[in-house]
């Protein structure tokens, strides 16, 4: 999970990161408020949403008084950054800026460690600073059984050439960042820009978090960190039936055991809907055991979608035989009751596939239809989507 920067900077200010005061709102007048709480002094109001270049976009204004922050924070509410509208608004004392370096520790996934890179010449883009002038980012390996300890701290001071005056704020600063990298299960903790004020302190002034998910179980406060007002309400009705669900922009809900299996018959429903106009609605993979439960949750979500005109269901028996996933159709479609409403085409295939397609020929049920190939099941699923 991305967190926002007004999370990043609250999990900064609980590992002693330096950090300026700050409040997010949803409104002018409570940004006006804000400002007033925050007391006298030039005010920084920053776009909360989950996407870098939100100071390119006009969603990072400075102000000077409260007027003027309420005023900022009417102009930034709204906006749509690259696709992300603006619910809230982060109004924070703003920095005094001399110098702007950049800071990140993420997972190196191929290189099965985790990576330091800093910069002196923060602030622009790093993608750009990257390509443009590689020399000028630094790049240090770090061995995750050793962490960063204030020699690879140092190291990293060193490499990227922060000058001698603040070498041991830095030091300090990446130390602290590392407890949150650390502390939370990060895969990312950025800083850019690290900023140096006129009065030789080190800042952060941005701050971008991502934890990984499969440590949530070490985290119970992560689930605060989740903005249900800006998730799709399907994804939060399957992620609370633990469903591995995306919402996508079509008609034919798909269905299927194995994220492979799921993509691929995405491929084929997209491949086949061209010729009737209609596109996959969806990716769900419901795994291995697909229990009579699990299908009926994970039918139910999909019939949840007003967009979605038929569903194909596609499953290859592995471990989990194709009687019992026909069962669990038929039970699912038992549980739903009048909430089925849309044609179901199913093709089953693997272990016990017989015994399977035995049960739901004579569950004959009249909203559902069998396929023999994925080919198949897709063309039907996309021409009953263009029917209904
Ligand atoms: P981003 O564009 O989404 O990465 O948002 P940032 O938080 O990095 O802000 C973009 C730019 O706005 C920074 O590089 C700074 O130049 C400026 N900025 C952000 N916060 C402050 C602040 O507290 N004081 C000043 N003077 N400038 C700021
Ligand atoms: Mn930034």
């Amino acid at each position: 999970m991305d967190l926002y920067e007004y999370q990043a900077r609250e999990l900064f200010a609980s590992y002693d990161v330096p950090v300026l005061g700050s409040r997010v709102v949803t409104n002018p007048a409570d940004a006006r408020a804000a400002a007033e709480e925050l007391g006298d002094g030039l005010k920084v109001v920053k776009a909360q949403v989950k996407t870098g270049g939100r100071g390119k976009a006009g969603g990072v204004k400075l102000a000077n008084s409260p007027d003027e922050v309420e005023a900022k924070a009417e102009a930034i509410l709204g906006l749509d950054i690259k696709g992300h509208i603006v619910h809230k608004v982060m109004v924070a004392e703003a920095a005094d800026i001399a110098e702007e370096y950049y800071f990140s520790i993420l997972l190196d996934r191929a290189e099965r460690r985790y990576l330091a890179m800093a910069s002196v010449e923060g602030g622009m883009e790093i993608e750009q600073l990257a390509v443009e002038r590689p020399e000028a980012l630094a790049k240090i390996a770090v061995d995750p059984i050793v962490g960063i300890d204030e020699a690879k701290a140092r190291e990293i001071v060193a490499a990227a050439g922060f000058k001698p005056e603040i070498a041991d704020q830095v030091t300090n600063t990446i130390l602290k960042l590392w407890d949150v990298y650390k502390g939370e299960d990060a895969t990312l903790v950025e800083v850019n820009p690290l900023v140096l004020t006129p009065a030789g302190e080190v800042i952060a002034v941005d701050g971008k978090v991502t934890v990984d998910d499969n440590a949530a179980f070490r985290h119970p406060h992560h689930a605060d960190f989740v903005d249900n007002a800006t998730e799709d309400p399907l994804e939060l009705k399957a992620k609370e039936s633990d469903l591995n669900y995306v919402k996508l922009d079509g008609e034919v809900g798909i269905i299927g055991n194995g994220a492979g299996l799921v993509m691929s018959t995405l491929d084929v429903v997209a491949l086949a809907g061209e010729q009737y106009g209609v596109k996959p609605a969806n990716f769900l993979d419901i795994g291995g055991g697909a229990s009579a439960q699990v299908m009926a949750a994970g039918l139910d979500v999909i019939l949840g979608d007003a967009q979605v005109k038929s569903v194909l269901v596609n499953v290859f028996g592995g471990i989990t035989a194709c009687d019992e996933v026909a069962n669990g159709i038929v039970q699912a479609l038992e549980m739903l009751g009048d909430a089925a409403t849309k044609p179901l085409v199913v093709r089953l295939d693997g272990n016990n596939v017989e015994e399977g397609r035995a049960i739901l020929a004579a569950a004959a049920h009249p909203l559902v239809t069998m396929v023999g190939t994925m080919d198949g099941a897709a063309a039907k699923a996309a021409e009953l989507a263009k029917e209904n």
